[in-house]
């Protein structure tokens, strides 16, 4: 006797079993049922023919019943609902339009998928509240808009589905609203990489509400109304709910299969359910995570299909064996993509598994070739060189990177690993070190103690008393944004600077993107310095510091993205290609094209680097060359930039009619005077900056003492140091603190405000009084023993106000 299979489920994991039993036993038996109208159709692509991408709905139907017959001879039966399995019997009792029947077997093949997850709040009698899993689902929400043309949308739930349902839907030219309410979207992904895509959906449009959720839906005829759970109201045209997928199990239930518990099926290695002769694949199967070995449930394609072909090797004789799901698995968010193989910090927190982390922020491909962009890759591993998980994004070249890691994963191998695979090379793909080969060059320095590394959240967490931050990036980089406290030497000038590094705190040192870092390291060290590199550098540290403006976006990026095409308008006269080179290059590029052109010229610029897109305001700022537009297409951000100071609607445009002074000296008369032309100069409308370094920090101090911790050299500073304005003393004449008494004696007596009231006064009329971090940190003078109102800053913000005055003085 023929053997007799059932399958339960038509699509992924379902047909590819059907098919694969067929080539191997042309005589079983086999009935596939769907209780939906499609089989085998591409549920990926959804999304896409929604947005417009996939333009042909028949592209979806990957297969049809018929074509099934044809090349497979099974008997699909589409719109047959299996409602009851009699395990005993070993029959099933299946349900179509015409009633019920039953069907016995000798196999039967669980494929059955997952179900959007719908919130008991969110089912309301409502037209305007769709889910998408099958095609009429996708047909539903197509129709809805060529009717409604609906002109705003909100999306609730961050996961694969919602994300690429918000993007899809901007591009239908719908305003988007995404609501994911975990502090982040997109839970795959640690949430300092996945700000990364935060940011982009932002940059393209989408409003990013996190931490939130929509508590209650009110269908009010035209729109919906949706209340949040901060008490946000928000009224819109439709909502696709995509929080979650949950097993589409209840017919399994009393049936002896045994459930996990949240409905997933249990199943051994060979998937075998709970019953003899029942096998189970796909999203209704509780997995085992191939990292670290726990029950995990891991909806996705791949595992799916590969799944179905197993269980049929398994009815056909051949043992085969699922070994676990890694979740390897990529999205496109507008340009960007992500992809993320094994564990993340989460789950291996979760699981108290040691782990280390570095980032690299590599080009894609040879960074001279037209078209690289960087990668930033995150890679999770332990010790003993384990590779535990990684999380790529950019725009170019992300999937081959992601699926190289994900194999050498899947092959047990080791971060050597990484070093040693020798991968296809030329400059449009790739560099002669892959950034797979760099990832592993960096790891491999950690693990043998050549670099330690920290992470941002360590530069956060760290004791300022204790730690000194140094930025060995070029001045350039550094004045267009660094971290708060931090010092400044260019890499290149390290070995002659080295005393003005203390030895006796930790040194945290950054660049851009680590790699200089790992240099000054490897320098500080051997001179006998205590230091760590952030790894990734600043790059990463300012890309995990994104927060999306949630209920703030006016979606303005969108509108410049819009204009773009106004960007031909101008009369540009030159032109700069610098995609491929990393920051300073862009800007030194731009620096030195512009000392070449004329007042008034244009210079269109194209760069790759994404800190470009912000590092080029902030030079413009700083130059007197004004921005006339920027816009970021994809990986690539072109600046339109017209050199001169004569520019008009511009702040740097106007007269330079700001003062800045440095305030140097702790002397109680140089502090009058300074306070005194200060207040002058702010009283006539003026901005002054006043920028305390050394001495000067003094004055700056409170009067009564303030219990910080300090080291021992902060201590003597402090103790020999005068504690604020009323210890001053006189540069001349000061007998004893006699002269300092006379003197504001006189200042009394002839009407003359007093020190303190000066310094009050001044910082009422918006006088900027910024302390120098660096010399703080020399000195172990702490924020907390400093008078309210005073801004902490460094030599990079000095010279920024500085260039932005006519008036600059040193007292
Ligand atoms: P499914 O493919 O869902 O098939 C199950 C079928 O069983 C369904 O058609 C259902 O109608 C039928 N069925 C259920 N119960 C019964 C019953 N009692 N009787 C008869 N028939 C029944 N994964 C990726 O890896 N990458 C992606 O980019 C991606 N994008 C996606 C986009 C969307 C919009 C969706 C919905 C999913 C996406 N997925 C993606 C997930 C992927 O589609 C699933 O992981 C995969 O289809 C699971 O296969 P499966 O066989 O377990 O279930």
């Amino acid at each position: 006797m023929n053997k007799k299979v059932l399958i339960i489920g038509g699509v992924a994991g379902g047909a590819s079993c059907a098919a694969r039993l067929r080539r191997l036993d042309e005589k079983v038996e086999i009935i596939m049922f769907e209780k939906g109208e499609y089989i085998s159709f591409a549920n990926c692509g959804l999304p896409y023919h929604i947005g417009g991408t996939i333009e042909e709905r028949e592209k979806l139907l990957v297969q049809t019943p018929e074509a099934m017959k044809a090349r497979f001879n099974i008997d699909v039966r589409v719109k047959n609902e299996v409602i009851k399995i009699d395990t005993k019997n070993k029959s099933v009792k299946v349900k179509n339009e015409k009633g019920e029947y039953d069907e016995s077997y000798d196999y039967l093949v669980l494929s059955p998928g997952a179900k959007p997850f719908v919130p008991k709040e969110a089912s309301i009698e409502s037209d305007k509240i769709f889910t998408l899993r099958t095609v009429p689902d996708t047909d539903r929400i197509v129709e809805f808009i060529k009717d409604k043309k609906p002109k705003n949308a909100v999306v609730i739930g961050g996961g694969y589905i919602g994300v690429e349902m918000a993007e899809n839907l901007t591009e239908k030219g719908i305003n988007v609203t995404l609501v994911e309410a975990a502090p982040h979207i997109m839970a795959p992904f640690d949430s300092d990489m996945i700000t990364l895509g935060e940011k982009e959906l932002e940059e393209n449009g989408v409003k990013v509400i996190l931490n939130n959720a929509v508590s209650e839906f009110y269908d009010e005829k035209d729109k919906l109304k949706l209340k949040f759970k901060n008490g946000e109201e928000v009224e819109t045209d439709f909502v696709v709910l995509a929080i979650g997928v949950k097993p589409d199990t209840e017919f399994l239930k009393n049936t002896g299969i045994e459930l996990a518990e949240r409905g997933h099926i249990k199943v051994d290695s060979n998937l075998n359910t709970s019953v003899d002769g029942i096998y189970a694949a796909g999203d209704a199967v509780e997995v085992t995570d191939y990292v670290n070995g726990t029950k995990a449930y891991i909806p996705l394609a791949g595992p799916a299909n590969k799944m179905g072909r197993i269980i049929a090797d398994n009815i056909s004789g051949i043992k085969s064996e699922y070994k676990g799901t890694l979740g390897t698995s990529i999205i496109k968010i507008f340009s960007l993509t992500g992809a993320t193989t094994g564990n993340n910090e989460r789950t291996l927190k979760r699981n108290n598994i040691p782990y280390k982390v570095i980032y690299a922020h590599p080009a894609s491909h040879a960074s001279y070739y037209p078209g690289g962009n960087p990668l930033t890759i995150k890679l999770i591993f332990n010790m003993e060189g384990d590779i535990l998980g990684s999380q790529i994004f950019g725009y170019d070249g992300v999937d081959k990177r992601i699926d190289d890691i994900a194999a050498v994963i899947r092959l047990k191998g080791k971060v050597e690993d990484l070093i040693e695979l020798e991968l296809a090379y030329a400059p449009p793909y790739s560099s002669a070190k892959d950034p797979v080969n760099m990832a592993g060059y960096i790891a491999e320095n950690v693990i043998f103690n050549k670099n330690e590394v920290i992470l941002p959240e360590d530069i956060d967490k760290r004791d300022k008393e204790k730690t000194f931050i140094l930025d060995v990036r070029t001045d350039l980089e550094f004045e267009t944004g660094y971290i708060d406290g931090a010092y400044n030497i260019d890499v290149n000038e390290i070995r002659d600077r080295l005393d003005e590094i203390p030895k006796d705190k930790e040194i945290y040192v950054y660049c851009k993107v680590g790699l200089r870092g790992y240099i000054a390291t490897r320098i500080l060290l051997q001179n006998g310095f205590k230091v760590k590199n952030l790894t990734g550098g600043y790059e990463t540290y300012t890309a995990s510091k994104f927060v999306p403006k949630g209920f703030d976006n006016d979606s303005s990026f969108n509108k410049e993205v819009k204009e773009e095409v106004a960007i031909t308008d101008y009369q540009v006269n030159r032109e700069l290609d610098a995609c491929g080179l990393c920051c300073p290059g862009p800007l030194m590029q731009v620096g030195n094209c512009m000392a070449d052109m004329k007042d008034g010229e244009i210079l269109k610029v194209k760069a790759s680097d994404p800190g470009f897109f912000e590092d080029i305001k902030a030079w413009c700022k700083n130059t007197s060359n004004e921005l006339l537009d920027i816009t970021k297409n994809g990986g690539n951000i072109v600046a339109m930039i017209k050199k001169g100071t004569k520019v008009e609607n511009q702040v740097l445009a106007k007269p330079l009619d700001n003062k800045t002074m440095v305030v140097f000296s702790g002397d109680l008369d140089k502090a009058i005077a300074s306070f005194i032309i200060a207040n002058g100069a702010a009283s006539m409308g003026k901005k002054v900056t006043m920028f305390f370094t050394f001495w000067g920090l003094n004055i700056l101090r409170k009067n009564e003492k303030v219990n910080v911790k300090k080291d021992f050299m902060g201590k003597m500073f402090g103790f020999m140091m005068p504690r604020g304005s009323k210890k001053l003393q006189l540069s001349n004449m000061n007998m004893g603190g006699m002269g300092a008494k006379m003197i504001r004696k006189l200042m009394k007596d002839k009407n003359v405000t007093s020190l303190e009231d000066l310094i009050k006064s001044a910082m009422d009329s918006n006088v900027e009084v910024v302390a120098c971090q660096m010399s703080m940190d020399l000195m172990g003078i702490t924020q907390d023993e400093l008078i309210d109102g005073v801004k902490i800053g460094g030599v990079g913000y000095y010279l920024g106000e500085a260039e932005e005055s006519n008036v600059n003085l040193f007292i």
